[in-house]
């Protein structure tokens, strides 16, 4: 690692540190992670117990590698954007999410007050999040952080998260031709459902894991 990396990855280090003594502070189980590496590492051994575990369909989680490592622990793997699945069997998966014992997801964007701010199209990864399953793991790379308010967080995630989610998606949304949200009425909105989990759900046990590199977007 160069000198600026290193100074880069040590500025981003305090801001990701900062995030976890907030997340702390607001009843979450909060860790600092180095690498990708770390995180994944910290999810297989959060897996131990759990038979189903479910996916958000985050990209960041996929960025981890994990899923095929649980796969090959005989979990059960509950992800609704698997290829090959009819719209019912789609359906299902979402629902059994709820209920499973681990739940995987990304975050949108996270304060450095140790606010998890998230926009959905159907509900399903925020509905996991906040209650139903056994743990929730939720992973947020340094580019998720945001030094504001929840309403600053919101326009991070219209800013950068949802066109490149619309054109992953191939949604017909402004965004995802112009890469700029301009509040749309389409029927494809994705953002139809927005989330800020300021202390941890009473009932839920949430974990965050805030990682110095960046995941996801
Ligand atoms: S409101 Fe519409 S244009 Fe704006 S980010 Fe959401 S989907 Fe894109």
């Amino acid at each position: 690692m160069g000198m600026t990396e290193e100074l880069v990855t040590w500025t981003h280090e305090q801001k990701c540190r900062k995030a976890v003594a907030s997340l702390d502070k607001n009843g979450f189980t909060a860790l600092y992670c180095d690498t990708p590496q770390d995180a994944a590492e910290y999810i297989i051994a959060g897996a131990a117990d759990a038979v189903t575990v479910g996916f958000g369909g985050s990209m960041s989680i996929v960025a981890l590698g994990v899923e095929q490592l649980l796969r090959e622990q005989d979990k059960e793997i509950l992800n609704h954007s698997a290829p090959g699945l009819s719209p019912a069997e789609k359906l299902a998966i979402l629902r059994r999410q709820l209920t499973c014992d681990l739940f995987l997801s990304g975050c949108n964007a996270l304060t450095l007050n140790g606010e998890l701010v998230n926009i959905d199209a159907t509900g399903n990864r925020v509905g996991a999040m906040l209650f139903g399953p056994q743990k929730v793991i939720v992973v947020a790379g340094r580019n998720k952080l945001v030094d504001g308010t929840p309403a600053d967080a919101i326009a991070r995630v219209k800013a950068w998260a949802t066109p490149p989610n619309s054109k992953r998606l191939n949604f017909k949304t402004p965004c995802c031709s112009t890469g700029f949200c301009n509040d749309c009425n389409s029927p494809d909105r994705l953002c139809r459902v927005t989330t800020i989990i300021d202390r941890r759900p009473r009932l839920t046990d949430l974990h965050v894991l805030v990682v110095n590199a960046e995941l996801g977007f």
